[in-house]
């Protein structure tokens, strides 16, 4: 089956026979797992070893051999060279069938354990234009096709759009996204055009210049849109020319801030931004409460679905009134304030402190009076005295990040006892990590699968856990 050409390794007529967690698919070969990216179940392909592990190999398709029955035209003109959407390849309902066998296998090959009833994937009511929040970056060097190596102008290389997987200093220019509701495609191309035609030049990737870095979008259901215009260095004359043109096409924008980043890397930690025109922050209205969203606050990214998983967070919990809640890795607070009608009160934990200055500011703008936020990481904050001042919980809420809760935090839920926890986890394999070390005192009694991003492999998984 495998045939070596000029060293290279590459494996021949390689049926592809599952989807692997990072956006990647699966064959067996030679008693190994092969990753492969831009393949469906089902294809026959030849594919070149790019990389050989011990328990595994990497490879890149260079021949197509046979498609899948189960494939799909992707819709987007960007496939295949963008980083986002990988699943475009595949439709929708086999997206779902994956999802919720991942999450199933997940958690019963790791965690090895009983998960109760499973209720099956929801869907997400938007495939497209789902997200609140996209980046996109803007660059002297964009990436080039086949055939454009000689181009007649300088700004011929410029682009705005996404970071080429893999490549930092490569972006592609994007024609038309289908992840965020317009006026996102409209605002980076205007953006685009009015600093091409003026030659304001576009930020250096490698050597650190130029101005035009990134420009990020944010929007609400009802409508509101912030811009947060990203630029290497303060040039008034230059700024004027983007936003007063940006201002004459999109009138109605609810919110403009500049940020000046220095930094050789594009993050906005450390930096504040500068509000240039309009309301300081967004408001998105999700079942009856309101939310307020800065230009760096967090907020699920799929606002729509975030509405569904909030909900069954709370049918999950079965709150009576009289319960004491902790909301752990409480972010801006919205889990904890959409329960606290329901408890008797409601203690958060978060990280990032300007995150619980918005859940403070988002409890005050509900009149939600019973839910108090710390700061802090929660394997130190939630302690004895934290227990002490707050009260036992009956129910812990848990929405950590990708890398799960760690050790002293399930040692000291163990030590709680609290009768029910109800873990949201965007990562099952680290969910059934730590389902697996609560499993002594607490048994799975449901779970429930929740695709907030759609053309992608990521899954969100709500599982109710009841003490024994
Ligand atoms: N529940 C929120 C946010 C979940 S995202 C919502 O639905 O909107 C996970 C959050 O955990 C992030 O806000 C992150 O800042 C926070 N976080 C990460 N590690 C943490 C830690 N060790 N202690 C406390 N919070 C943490």
């Amino acid at each position: 089956m495998a045939r070596k050409h000029n060293t290279r390794v590459i494996l021949e007529n390689v049926e592809i026979i599952d989807v692997a967690a990072e956006g990647k698919a699966i064959a067996r070969v030679e008693n190994k797992v092969l990753f492969v990216p831009f393949v469906v179940p089902g294809d026959i392909v030849d594919v070149l070893v790019t990389r050989k592990n011990k328990n595994y190999l990497e490879g890149k398709v260079v021949k197509m051999v046979k498609l899948s029955e189960l494939r799909a035209e992707p819709f987007c003109s960007h496939f295949g060279v963008c980083g986002g959407c990988k699943w475009q390849n595949l439709p929708y309902e086999k997206q779902l069938y994956f999802k919720n066998k991942q999450v199933i296998d997940q958690l019963q090959r790791i965690g090895k354990i009983d998960l109760g009833e499973i209720f099956p994937i929801i869907s997400s009511e938007k495939t497209t234009n789902y997200r609140n929040k996209l980046e996109f970056t803007f660059s002297n060097k964009r990436w080039l096709y086949d055939g454009e190596e000689e181009l007649p102008k300088p700004t011929d290389y410029w682009g705005a759009g996404f970071h080429i997987p893999g490549r930092f200093d490569k972006v592609l220019q994007v024609d038309k996204c289908y992840l965020q509701e317009e006026p996102s495609n409209a605002i980076r191309k205007e953006v685009y055009e009015i600093c091409v035609k003026n030659e304001i030049p576009f930020f250096d990737l490698k050597l650190h210049t130029g101005y035009v870095r990134n420009l990020i979008i944010r929007n609400t259901l009802d409508g509101q849109v912030m811009i947060i215009l990203c630029l290497f260095s303060e040039n008034n004359v230059w700024q004027e020319i983007i936003l007063s043109h940006i201002i004459e096409k999109f009138p109605n924008l609810t919110s403009i801030y500049i940020a000046i980043n220095p930094k050789h890397n594009d993050s906005l930690d450390g930096i504040t931004p500068v509000l240039y025109k309009g309301e300081s922050h967004l408001i998105e209205n999700l079942n009856g409460l309101k939310f307020k969203i800065s230009p760096k606050s967090f907020f699920q990214t799929n606002s729509t679905q975030a509405g569904v998983l909030y909900n069954k967070v709370k049918e999950f919990a079965e709150l009576t009134g009289n319960e004491v809640v902790y909301d752990l890795y409480s972010g801006t607070g919205t889990i904890g304030l959409y329960l606290a009608k329901n408890a008797k009160k409601i203690a958060g934990i978060e990280f990032i402190e300007d995150a619980v200055i918005n859940a403070r500011e988002n409890a005050l703008l509900n009149d939600i009076t019973n839910a108090v936020f710390y700061a802090g990481d929660t394997k130190e904050v939630l302690n004895d005295e934290f227990i002490a001042l707050n009260g036992k919980p009956d129910v812990i809420v848990i929405d950590p990040p990708r890398n799960g809760i760690s050790k002293e935090v399930i040692e000291t839920i163990l030590k709680t006892k609290p009768k029910k926890i109800v873990y949201v986890s965007c990562n099952p394999a680290t969910q059934a990590r730590d389902v697996e070390l609560l499993n002594i005192d607490y048994k799975v009694v449901k779970i429930q699968p929740i695709d907030m991003f759609p053309h992608t492999q990521h899954v969100e998984n709500i599982a109710l856990l009841v003490i024994r």
